[in-house]
């Protein structure tokens, strides 16, 4: 079974990892040759939106799917004509679109922080009127890791809508210019995610929720399952994740962000933030922490196979941690020497801001997962650069 996959990251390279033992065997179409998948299978150097590229990736698949979510739809639209493609081209196409995404989860009736869309920018000053201080600005399309992102703040004295407005402003001016989404910034308490597989026979499996601690707008950290008294988050996210997985007749992993607010009155309520429809950094630490992970139960669902059990593969009440190494990781040596860790790295340079492996540590429950994590955390935290 030959799969192609759009995107030759690390993304790729764990899914050809997990589906090797399957009888899987890979291609990739990336236009780097420095692509992390180029050592774990077929590496097409080529740009997405050359036809002649996609023929010749195209030529023997069985199956494609991609690993970059910015990828053109009319690329992935172009070899659905001819070969089975999972996730569906509409998820795709909603997922990079922050207005498309956000107008998908209203009408599902999911909750999502208050926002304006401005295509104008004369339309600023009514943004600024309804949303008001702090927000955030984001490009509509094409961002991600927080770039295309900008954070507009109080300072003394210019809560009035024309210095709100001017404030809008000037972070308009680093944008292009075909359109942004004003976010209220979210007085969140935490941010959590749910990686949920649907696979081609409608089945849903989930994944317990993962806790996650961005800085600079890049993922450092995922814990999971996060703690969640009562399992109202849960709840909450798994009702959301089917309703977005059944609108978009969904095929494959999606990861579905969100925010947790306290209300005063003590009522917890996500606020749906973002889709992912493609495997996702929060959910890397299944690899090693679930009965399926998250890489190979994606190539199940492509390729038609019945999902994997999403249950936690250790004792009852363990735990699992994600850290991410950015710009710079400790030896190998060092890292292996905490307990229960698993090393993921990727094959890429060094550079700052740049994701270049992962680490997972695993326990037996709560207690000894901080102290690993206390110990994983202060040696990664010396090597990260950005
Ligand atoms: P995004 O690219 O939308 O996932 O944003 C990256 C990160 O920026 C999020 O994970 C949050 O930590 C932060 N962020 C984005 N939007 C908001 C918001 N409306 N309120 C608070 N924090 C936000």
């Amino acid at each position: 079974m030959l799969i192609g996959i759009l995107g030759g990251g690390q993304l790729g390279r764990m899914l050809a990892l997990a589906g090797y033992p399957l009888g899987m065997k890979f291609r990739f179409l990336d236009p780097s040759p420095d692509a992390p998948a180029r050592q774990v299978g077929e590496l097409m150097v080529g740009d997405f939106t050359d036809q002649a590229a996609l023929d010749q990736f195209a030529a023997g698949l069985d199956f494609v799917t991609y690993e970059f979510e910015n990828v053109p739809v009319e690329s992935v639209e172009y070899l659905a004509a001819t070969l089975r493609v999972a996730p569906p081209v509409a998820a795709l196409r909603t997922g990079q679109d922050r207005s498309a995404e956000k107008a998908m989860f209203t009408r599902l009736g999911i909750a999502v922080p208050d926002y304006t869309i401005v295509r104008e920018h004369a339309d600023l000053p009514k943004a600024a009127e309804h949303v008001g201080l702090p927000c955030v600005m984001k490009t509509l399309r094409l961002g991600y890791d927080g770039k295309g992102q900008a954070v507009v703040k109080h300072t003394a004295g210019d809560t009035s809508p024309r210095h709100v407005a001017a404030r809008l402003d000037a972070a308009w001016i680093t944008f292009d210019r075909a359109g942004v989404i004003v976010e209220k910034l979210v007085p969140f308490s935490r941010e959590v995610s749910i990686i949920v597989c649907r696979g081609a026979d409608g089945a849903i499996v989930y994944y317990p929720l993962a806790q996650n601690v961005h800085r600079a707008g890049i993922l450092r950290l995922s814990t999971s399952p996060a703690p969640d008294p009562g399992g109202t988050l849960t709840a909450q996210a798994q009702a959301a994740a089917k309703k977005v997985l059944e609108h978009l007749n969904y095929v494959g992993v999606m990861a579905i962000e969100f925010f947790l607010q306290t209300g005063s009155d003590d009522v917890k309520t996500l606020l749906a933030n973002e889709i992912a429809p493609r495997v996702h950094n929060s959910g890397h630490w299944s690899i090693e922490g679930s009965i399926c992970g998250q890489f190979e139960n994606h190539l199940r669902a492509v390729t038609g196979l019945p999902l994997g059990s999403s249950e936690l593969a250790g004792p009852s009440g363990g735990q699992c941690a994600m850290v991410n190494l950015i710009g710079g990781a400790p030896s190998t040596d060092e890292l292996l020497a905490v307990p229960g860790v698993s090393v993921h790295l990727y094959g890429k340079d060094p550079r700052p801001g740049r994701k270049i492996g992962h680490v997972t540590v695993r326990a037996p429950n709560v207690v000894q997962l901080q102290e690993r994590l206390n110990t994983l955390t202060a040696l990664v935290e010396t090597h990260a650069q950005g």
